[in-house]
C-alpha cells in the first residue's frame, strides 16, 4: 500500500488533487546532444491542495541534490524585463526603509547578483545566500557579496551568531522552491528582529487557478501560494503580513512585507482588500479548486489540435524560450519534434542541448531568422510583449507568434 501523502505545512492527509500530470522529466535538466537517443528519467508531478490550510503543493518525487545539481542551468539575468523589475524594487524599497551605506540588505537565493547589484550600486552593503557555486561566483565577480548555502534555520542561526544584522531581508520567487517550507519561514522568523522587513514574492496561485497556468507545475516549484495559505505559515512562526503588492511578473504575482507579530509597522488596506479578493475565488475553500483538471485538458486539445493542423498545411512551427514551463507543457501535451522543429533561447548556457524529455532542439536565437517559421511559440507567455516586439522583423515578413495559456492565441506583431 502506498502511504498517502501529507501536507507540508501542517502535516494533513492531503486527499484533494489539483491537476495530475503524470510522470514528466526534471523541467530544468537540459540533455546534451550526444544522448539524443535516451529517455530522460520521469517523475510523478501530481498537485494536491490541502482541506485544512490550502496550501497547493506537488510530491517529494526527486531528491533536492538531482534538481539543484552543479550545472543547473537556471540564470536569472537574461530578461531585461525581469531586470527593470529588480531595479524598480530597489529603488522603492530604498526609500521606503531610507536604506544607506548603514544598513545590511540579504536576499536568499541571490542567484548571480541580479538584484543585488542594484542595492550595491545604490552604496547598501548586502549578503547574498545562494546555493549553486557556479551561479555564486558570477554574483561575486560583479561585486555582489554571496555566501554559497542552502537558507534555512540552522544557517540563520548561524548568520545571527555571526553578529549579521539586516535592514531587509528579500527573496524573489524561492520560498515557492524550498522543499520544508516551515523551516525556511523558521529560519526567517530568526533574523528579523524589532521592525525588521521581509519581502517575498511568488507566483499568485489565483492566477494559477483563473488562467489555466499549470505549466508553471514543475518538480523545482515545490508550492503554489495564495495569501491565504502563506498567512498560516508565517502565524505558526510569530510573524504576520503588512502589506501586499499586485504584479505583472510571472504571470501575475503577489509581494509581501513581512514583519514580526510585535512590530510598530500598521496593516495596509491592502491586505484586507487581498484576503477578500481570494476568498471570492475561493482559495480559502475546497471549491475553489474545482474544475481546474478539466480546464488543463483543455488546453492541451487546443495545443495539440493547432500543431497538428499547422503539420497538415506543411507549416512550420519553432518555440521560443527554453523556459521550465515550457517543458512541462510540451510533455503534458507530448509534443515532440515532430510537431516544432526546434527552439530558441538567449541563453548560452541552454544553447545545443536538447529539451528534458520532448528532445527538441535547442538553437540560439539568430536561427529563428535563417529558418523563418510560420509560428513561433512562446513558451515563457508571460514575456509575450517583450519577446514578440524583439521579434519585430519576423513579424513583418509573415511569421505569426502563439501563446497557449489559457487557451491559443495566434497574433501578429
Ligand atoms: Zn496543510
Amino acid at each position: 500500500m502506498t502511504k498517502s501523502p501529507t501536507c507540508r505545512h501542517c502535516g494533513a492527509p492531503l486527499t484533494r488533487t489539483l491537476v495530475d500530470l503524470g510522470l514528466s522529466p526534471l523541467a530544468n535538466s537540459y540533455v546534451g546532444i550526444e544522448h539524443r537517443d535516451i529517455d530522460c528519467p520521469r517523475y510523478p508531478l501530481h498537485a494536491r491542495v490541502c482541506d485544512t490550510c490550502f496550501l497547493v503543493q506537488i510530491e517529494d518525487a526527486v531528491p533536492a541534490s538531482e534538481i539543484f545539481s552543479t550545472e543547473y542551468a537556471y540564470f536569472s539575468s537574461y530578461s531585461d524585463s525581469w531586470l527593470a523589475h529588480c531595479q524598480a524594487y530597489v529603488d522603492e524599497i530604498s526609500t521606503r526603509l531610507s536604506l544607506s551605506a548603514d544598513d545590511l540588505v540579504i536576499e536568499i537565493a541571490s542567484n548571480d547578483g541580479y538584484l543585488l547589484q542594484y542595492f550595491v550600486a545604490r552604496g547598501i552593503p548586502v549578503l547574498g545566500v545562494e546555493p549553486s557555486a557556479n551561479v555564486a561566483t558570477v554574483a561575486q565577480e560583479k561585486g555582489v557579496n554571496t555566501r554559497v548555502d542552502f537558507f534555512s534555520n540552522a544557517l540563520a542561526e548561524t548568520l545571527v551568531a555571526e553578529g549579521v544584522r539586516p535592514s531587509l531581508i528579500c527573496s524573489a520567487n524561492v520560498l515557492a522552491h524550498v522543499p520544508d517550507i516551515n523551516d525556511f519561514v523558521q529560519g526567517i522568523a530568526t533574523l528579523l528582529a524589532g521592525d525588521v522587513v521581509y519581502t517575498v514574492e511568488f507566483p499568485h496561485l489565483l492566477n494559477l487557478i483563473e488562467k489555466v497556468q499549470f505549466d508553471t507545475i514543475y518538480h523545482e516549484h515545490y508550492t503554489y501560494l495564495s495569501l491565504v495559505s502563506v498567512e498560516a505559515i508565517l502565524d505558526r512562526f510569530g510573524l504576520r503580513v503588512f502589506d501586499v503588492q499586485s504584479l505583472s511578473t510571472h504571470g501575475g504575482s503577489l509581494r509581501i512585507f513581512v514583519c514580526r507579530k510585535d512590530a510598530t509597522h500598521k496593516e495596509c488596506a491592502s491586505v484586507a482588500a487581498m484576503r477578500k479578493q481570494e476568498h471570492l475565488a475561493g482559495l480559502d475553500s475546497p471549491a475553489g479548486y474545482q474544475g481546474f483538471k478539466e480546464k488543463v485538458r483543455a488546453v492541451r486539445a487546443g495545443l495539440v489540435q493547432f500543431l497538428n493542423d499547422a503539420k497538415e498545411k506543411g507549416q512550420t512551427v519553432a518555440a521560443y524560450g527554453a523556459a521550465a514551463k515550457g517543458n512541462t507543457l510540451l510533455n503534458y501535451c507530448g509534443v515532440g519534434e515532430d510537431l516544432i522543429e526546434f527552439c530558441v533561447d538567449r541563453n548560452p548556457s541552454k544553447q545545443n542541448t536538447l529539451l528534458p524529455g520532448s528532445h527538441i532542439p535547442v538553437f540560439p536565437v539568430e536561427y529563428l531568422r535563417q529558418r523563418r517559421p510560420d509560428y513561433i511559440l512562446i513558451l515563457p507567455w508571460n514575456l509575450r510583449s517583450e519577446i514578440s516586439s524583439q521579434l519585430a522583423d519576423l513579424a513583418d515578413s509573415g511569421t505569426l507568434f502563439v501563446t497557449p495559456v489559457p487557451k491559443i492565441d495566434v497574433f501578429g506583431r
